[in-house]
């Protein structure tokens, strides 16, 4: 539900010609841009309380519309290595355009229909393309051992080792074995 300040919204509708913008005119609003959960990778991702406050820029061209929506979300999910929970930030700068009535779909905005723009799905689709592809908790996140599972972060390289007598533990086991 998107809650433009000064305007009628409703189910993160903007209605753009309630602007009432003549050509080369601009406006901003100030919206709660609805933000659900989504899946990447198997694992779920989502903006810290699930929406942000976007700004939403509307210029009236000659033939249309031109319009910018920019808004800043922490995400949160988790780390692609390590699996612990991961915070990144993510900012969007999404643009669009959309010529009124055009026939060609390159000039027309899947977001705006009859003057009508569907804020919250933009702001949607631009959250999943804002992502990283790799969701980190640190960016020298050292994983999981592959061995044994455990967290590589907390752990001494010198004394996580598996075979090799690294690991005194193991080189215990192979003292018992040998009684
Ligand atoms: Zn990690
Ligand atoms: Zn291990």
């Amino acid at each position: 539900m998107a809650n433009v300040n000064g305007m009628h919204a409703e189910a993160g509708i903007v209605d753009l010609e309630r602007l009432s913008l003549s050509t080369g005119q601009a406006a901003r609003v100030q919206a709660t841009v609805a933000l659900p959960a989504i899946e990447l990778g198997g694992q779920e991702y989502e903006a810290a309380g699930g929406a942000a406050d976007a700004r939403l820029d509307v210029s009236r061209t000659t033939t249309g519309y031109a319009l910018r929506l920019r808004y800043e979300a922490e995400l949160m999910g988790p780390c692609v290595r390590c699996l612990e929970p991961a915070r990144s930030e993510l900012s969007v700068d999404a643009r669009e355009v959309d010529q009124t009535g055009a026939r060609d779909e390159e000039l027309r905005s899947p977001y705006v229909s009859e003057g009508r723009l569907d804020l919250d799905r933009w702001a949607n689709d631009a959250m999943v393309l804002g992502l990283p592809s790799q969701p980190l908790c640190r960016s020298d996140c050292a994983g999981l051992c592959a061995v044994c599972g455990q967290s590589l972060n907390d752990a001494d390289p010198e004394e996580h080792r598996h075979g090799g007598g690294g690991d005194p533990r193991m080189a215990k086991l192979r003292d018992l074995n040998l009684e």
